[in-house]
């Protein structure tokens, strides 16, 4: 199973272009997404990639190069601490579309 660190994480958060974002937003509710989330979650045995907690998991995209259309290899699994302590860090530019992207 792939690891993490919040260094690795911290330091490549992708930005989402903001005319994506309101198609993101009703994407995150679709059930594509539904459907590739829970393939995430299975596929990271559903913990933390970073720490392996089992609760309150969300969903981190490592790359939007292929957002709607994502590769699991793009997304994986956080706990919602460090979905949080890696947005939180970066240039301070928080995601907020992607830290309600819950599990
Ligand atoms: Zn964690
Ligand atoms: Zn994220």
């Amino acid at each position: 199973m792939q690891k993490y660190t919040l260094d690795n994480l911290q330091s490549s958060i992708p930005i989402l272009p903001s005319r994506l974002t309101s198609r993101y937003n009703k994407y995150l509710l679709s059930d594509n997404w539904r459907r590739k989330r829970v393939k995430v979650l299975r596929r990271d045995g559903f913990r933390c990639t970073v720490c392996n907690e089992g609760n309150l998991l969300e969903i981190h995209h490592l790359s939007y190069d292929h957002v709607f259309v994502e590769k699991l290899s793009e997304v994986c699994t956080l706990c919602s601490k460090h979905h949080r302590m890696v947005h939180r860090s970066g240039n301070g530019d928080v995601e907020k579309e992607d830290i309600a992207d819950v599990a």
